[in-house]
């Protein structure tokens, strides 16, 4: 792992402990999930490289399925209509470990509309009008706004341009995670500068039979042209560009098709394609030529200056009830995509709508914030014995947490059962890092072990639940990568090293929480009463 890997998610580690009950989603047989799939009962796949697919239901019931590593399942998916997602990811493994149950939530929610990134386009989406999105509804830095200015500038009058000789622009690639905005700021440049705006993802541009793609490009710059020019964009690019590998014709040709039309319009016919991807390093390098995507915008996770910028522009049109602190929200929000905030303002606006009167408040976003994090706060009954295990769980997270990573803020600690099987969670916020040292690492760890060693204390070896088992699995993740990747244990024999670090974080999680028992106790029992503490609350019993 590099380290950049951890610039590159742009991201503070967000760590959540979920002590949960039901577990994972059910896994459905390969088979079983197509059957349903062909019958319409499948919302959305999320596709990655990990041992399974995760797929939600019509019916909102998130499932698994083995990943069959099958080259073909997307393009099945896509055909039946269901809205498939891509994970991949740059960070490594078990960092996406600590983010998992964030994520895959996160990225499932989406229902409908593309409000996650989760986008069909069924032919070319051509539309002879501008849009009317302009840079004023996109938070993005000032390099990024600047950059497309010029382009805007361009798009205009093309014609002054080409009068004094300048090379026009043609090609820009825009890339980073998804829900960061490509889309939004390729239809702000048309609106900004008034051009109309062509969109087709790459995944429609390769089809079964060889040619198919290829004509379809060339029909996308024949509208264009024929328009007076516009903004060409090109979704998932790398379903088109990825680096050539031996014999899928119908890639080759339609990516030919592509190289050939963007050396083929001049300056004048003012128009500028843009591409948007999650990756660059998968693309042809002949994609990246002079001439043709030579302008690059990098569009990482937002930062928490930009996400208060992306949470105001959303405000922008809600009525919020002056308590609301956004800044607050831009805070807790870390590893939010611009396209998840938006559809935390939006899941909240929708509580406040159907109470009907008054404004939007400050627990309609709390509220929607478990909505889009961990699931929605489900009324399941849990029994009294359930209720203490769960508050002492998370009570040795937080504890934890808060005595072995100083730097790392606790946001909120619950014992509300979710929608998704999650008995409880403690959820908490580290700045970002470049590099993490032995003792970060470790006491990551702790922090992951402190439920069981909560459990532990409360309950006696004999009596620990399975609550644990994702965060079980989180610390053997990272002890793994401390001893195999950065020769961090003792003997330099992987397994023995990775077993030792272990057994001595479980050692001193135990030890760090009989030495606060008190503290332990409080933690656990307000939870017990409150149910879920906040940012303050905590703040007011861990440092009193
Ligand atoms: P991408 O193309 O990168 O996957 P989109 O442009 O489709 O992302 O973003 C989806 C939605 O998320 C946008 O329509 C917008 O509502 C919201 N969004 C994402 N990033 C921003 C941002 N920087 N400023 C304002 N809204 C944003
Ligand atoms: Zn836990």
């Amino acid at each position: 792992m590099k380290p950049a890997a951890f610039a590159a998610a742009g991201a503070a580690l967000l760590l959540f402990f979920i002590l949960s009950a039901g577990e994972q989603p059910v896994v459905l047989s390969y088979s079983d999930f197509w059957l349903l799939a062909e019958s319409g009962q499948v919302e959305s796949v999320t596709l990655s490289d990990g041992e399974y697919w995760h797929s939600i239901l019509t019916d909102g019931t998130a499932i698994r399925t083995p990943n069959p590593r099958a080259v073909d399942g997307k393009e099945r998916l896509l055909a039946l209509d269901i809205a498939v997602k891509e994970r991949e990811s740059a960070l490594p493994g078990w960092a996406l470990g600590l983010i998992a149950v964030g994520a895959f939530i996160l990225f499932s929610q989406a229902k409908g509309k593309g409000a996650l990134g989760l986008k069909k386009y069924a032919a070319v989406q051509a539309d002879e009008r501008a849009p009317d999105i302009t840079f004023q509804d996109v938070a993005a830095s000032g390099e990024t706004l600047q950059s497309l200015r010029d382009l805007a500038a361009f798009l205009k009058e093309p014609k002054r341009f080409a009068d004094y000789g300048a090379r026009a622009p043609k090609g820009v690639l825009l890339y980073g995670p998804p829900g960061t905005a490509k889309t939004l700021l390729a239809k702000a440049l048309a609106g900004e500068a008034k051009a109309p705006f062509f969109a087709m993802s790459g995944a429609d541009f390769v089809q079964v039979y060889v040619g198919v793609g290829a004509s379809r490009v060339r029909e996308l710059f024949r509208k264009a042209r024929k328009s007076g020019g516009g903004v060409i964009f090109i979704d998932e690019i790398d379903a088109i560009g990825k680096k050539r590998d031996s014999g899928n014709d119908e890639r080759e040709q339609t990516l030919n098709a592509l190289l050939t039309e963007m050396s083929g319009f001049s300056e004048s016919d003012g128009i500028i394609v843009l591409a948007a991807t999650n990756r660059l390093d998968t693309l042809d390098p002949a994609l990246l030529r002079e001439g043709r995507f030579d302008r690059r915008i990098e569009v990482g996770l937002p930062d928490c200056g930009q996400r208060l910028q992306i949470l105001k522009v959303h405000a922008r049109k809600k009525p919020l009830h002056e308590n609301i602190s956004l800044e607050s929200w831009a805070g807790q929000t870390a590893l939010f995509s611009g396209a998840q905030l938006e559809a935390l303002l939006n899941e909240a606006a929708i509580r406040a709508a159907r109470r009907g009167s008054g404004p939007i408040l400050e627990s309609d976003l709390e509220s929607a914030f478990c909505g889009v994090t961990v699931g929605e706060e489900s009324p399941r009954l849990m029994t009294d014995a359930e209720k203490r295990v769960t508050a002492w769980h998370e009570a040795g997270h937080a504890l934890i947490t808060h005595c072995m990573l100083p730097d790392a803020r606790l946001t909120r600690v619950t014992i509300i059962p979710s929608s998704r099987g999650a008995a409880g969670y403690s959820m908490s916020v580290q700045p970002d890092r470049l590099l993490l040292s032995r003792k970060d690492l470790l006491a990551m760890i702790c922090a992951a072990l402190g439920g069981r060693a909560a459990e532990e204390m409360l309950l006696g070896r004999e009596n620990v639940t399975t609550g644990a088992a994702n965060d079980l699995k989180k610390a053997r993740e990272i002890a793994a990568a401390m001893a195999k990747d950065y020769a961090m244990g003792e003997t330099g024999d992987p397994d023995k090293d990775e077993n030792a670090i272990l057994a001595d974080a479980m050692e001193r999680a135990s030890v760090c929480l009989k030495e606060h028992r008190e503290t332990l106790e409080k933690l656990a029992k307000a939870l017990l009463i409150k149910e879920t503490l906040r940012e303050n609350d905590l703040k007011e019993i861990l440092t009193p």
